[in-house]
């Protein structure tokens, strides 16, 4: 078989694969009369969004096999041993407790701040996918395996896409020593916890809000979608997350497209941080854009990353969601170099927006009054 038909037919026979996986889960109906709730499903602010179907994505698949695209990537996703002995200290450091950030790989990250330990879309599987042996495989382990970990004190789940909701991840942090944690999920997905033999969850609409100790995390709307088979697309809510720490106020973007929600997000906190300023910290998917005419409606690319670290007036931001799983057409180290070159263009400083190496953590000086 010639390479470009092997491709072609590794591509068809991944589709077919996800095909085979439909699952019947129908999502709850949402109550209430927001504008974002719709005959039992969910709808984005500012596009009429419409999940791409089967047609498009044979399109784009068979497309991408005849360009032979994704290219492998130049350079590995840099990776460094994490500071495990720093993070179970400042764990259990109380009021002391020094605002970090560690990327564990992907959208999942550890942050530390307001004395809680806070997980984001945790996932540490080989593949993000309903079957362990096809699907997007990891290019490299979790920067902290699940037993490095400290106790964890809530996990934020930005909605149930495979690389986001891990049903693997989530019941085995269900069972860490000591107890479980909060899981905060959007509206509908407190069902699926249930199913998975997970009560521990709490489930919010958009700007809705769970506490943990001193810690406020508010789900804020972002422009994306849901789904884990092809009977519950849009069944159950999406979103970021604002999670505000006495002295650290952090952005979780989970999974987005560029669009006004973000200035929306600045207007709706502009009270609680002041004038002129903006997040500490806002985790900004920058990878999984390529090719746009499929990706645009869910996914921003580096340059519209740039644009929400702006709207948003971060202080800082880090970019997420790129080098652990090759999900779309760009070369999996394609994201930081893009992403250096947009910021460049908007004239960002240096270390406004730049991206970690899996297993690094970062500190934060304390937000000042
Ligand atoms: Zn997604
Ligand atoms: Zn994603």
């Amino acid at each position: 078989m010639s390479p470009a038909l092997f491709r072609l037919v590794r591509h068809l026979g991944a589709v077919v694969a996800a095909l085979a996986t439909i699952a019947v889960s129908a999502g709850a109906a949402p109550a209430g009369t927001a504008p974002h709730h719709r005959d039992g499903r969910f709808q984005n602010n500012y596009v009429e969004f419409e999940p791409k179907g089967i047609a498009a994505l044979l399109t784009w698949r068979m497309e991408a096999a005849r360009a032979g695209v994704p290219k492998p990537p130049q350079q590995a996703t840099p990776r460094v041993v994490a500071d495990v002995a720093f993070l179970r200290s400042n764990a259990v450091a109380g009021a002391a407790m020094v605002p970090s950030l560690t990327w564990i790989g992907h959208a999942s990250t550890l942050i530390q701040a307001g004395g809680a330990n806070i997980l984001t879309d945790p996932i540490f599987s080989e593949r993000a996918s309903p079957l362990g042996f096809v699907g997007p495989k990891r290019h490299l382990p979790p920067g902290l395996a699940l037993d490095e970990l400290p106790h964890i004190d809530a996990v934020v789940i930005s909605h149930n896409h495979y690389d986001h909701l891990d049903e693997a991840s989530v019941k085995a942090l269900a069972a860490q020593a000591g107890g479980p944690p909060l899981f905060v999920v959007p509206l509908g997905l407190k069902a699926w916890f249930a199913d998975a033999g997970i009560g521990n969850a709490i489930e919010l609409d958009w700007w809705q809000s769970a506490r943990i100790g001193a810690v406020e995390i508010v789900l804020t709307p972002v422009q994306h979608w849901s789904g884990r088979s092809l009977t519950d697309r849009m069944a159950t809510l999406w979103g970021g997350y604002a999670i505000f720490a006495p002295d650290f106020q952090v952005f979780f973007a989970g999974d987005t497209a560029y669009s006004k929600d973000f200035a929306d997000i600045h207007a709706h906190f502009a009270a609680r941080q002041g004038a002129g300023r903006g997040f500490d910290l806002a985790l900004i998917p920058v990878g999984a854009y390529e090719p746009r005419w499929f990706m645009s409606a869910q996914h921003v690319d580096p340059a519209e990353a740039v644009r929400i670290h702006q709207d948003l007036a971060a202080e800082r931001s880090i970019g997420i969601h790129w080098g652990t799983f090759q999900l779309t057409d760009e070369p999996l180290d394609e994201p930081p170099q893009a992403l250096a070159r947009a910021a460049r263009e908007a004239g960002l400083g240096d270390d406004a927006f730049t991206v970690m190496a899996v297993g690094a953590t970062r500190r934060f000086a304390p937000r000042a009054p």
